[in-house]
């Protein structure tokens, strides 16, 4: 069920049936010079509705901006500092809980949200609004070890797939050789992080070798992912409002 596609009237009666509202929540921001700059949130939101459409969760419509300044050297990159993400998400489920549906799960399609998503959902939790931040590629972790020979990063394989199987259109599959071939995140010396933008360690942008991706790869990856969520969410749904609260002080 997707929110923005239902009027009011219709909304009250899908709120109170859904027990668990998915915001995916993704970013627009270089992802090599092979794909869309769209890529996470419309991943996210692809997870969402798969996942909206097997348990009858309700679909908010997706943040399309997220945290990543560390991506502004390429062309299109748009970005909103943490805080802003923080503040945006809480007020989205503040309005939603004031219709009633106070657990909510973000649907994350990008790794630079993830420390704003997660104070806010700390923050939430002490108004009785129960938020959890879903990263899909935590949850079929395995899957993806089988499917991808390297570790599927940022515009690697695994996101090249999930875009192949969205719209194989969106993807300049001739620009695989531009890519960088950079296989994982960041640049440090001596273990200290020293690659504070994309740019520092990965000049074309990407992580990994896109040309192994392919749509079949990208459903399996997603139906795995939707399913991940859909398990999250049965079992938000079954926790008493006491397991999901903060504990009282010891005796
Ligand atoms: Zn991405």
């Amino acid at each position: 069920m997707k929110l923005a596609e239902l009027t009011w009237v219709d909304a009250k009666e899908a709120i109170k049936k859904a027990q668990v509202a998915l915001l995916p929540v993704g970013s627009t921001e270089n992802h090599g010079p092979h794909l869309p700059l769209g890529t996470d949130w419309f991943t996210a939101q692809q997870i969402a509705e798969q996942a909206g459409n097997k348990g009858g969760w309700l679909v908010l419509p997706s943040v399309p901006v997220g945290v990543s300044e560390h991506h502004r050297q390429f062309w299109g990159t748009l970005w909103v500092p943490p805080d802003v993400l923080r503040d945006y998400v809480v007020a989205v489920a503040r309005a939603l809980a004031s219709h009633g549906m106070r657990r909510i799960v973000f649907v994350n399609g990008h790794g630079g949200n993830r420390s704003a998503l997660t104070e806010a959902a700390r923050l939430l939790r002490e108004e009785a609004i129960f938020a959890h931040v879903h990263n899909w590629w935590y949850g079929i972790a395995d899957m993806l070890g089988k499917l991808f020979a390297e570790p599927a990063v940022h515009a690697g394989p695994a996101e090249t797939s999930a875009v192949l199987a969205i719209d194989p259109s969106l993807v300049r599959q001739d620009r695989y050789k531009e890519a960088s071939d950079v296989d994982h995140w960041g640049k440090t010396v001596e273990g200290v992080e020293v690659g504070w933008d994309t740019i520092d360690f990965s000049d074309a942008g990407n992580v990994g070798d896109p040309s192994s991706g392919t749509a079949e790869k990208g459903a399996q990856l997603f139906e795995a992912a939707a399913e991940s969520l859909n398990r999250f969410c049965t079992w938000l749904a079954e926790q008493s409002e006491e397991a999901l609260s903060p504990k009282p002080h010891k005796p």
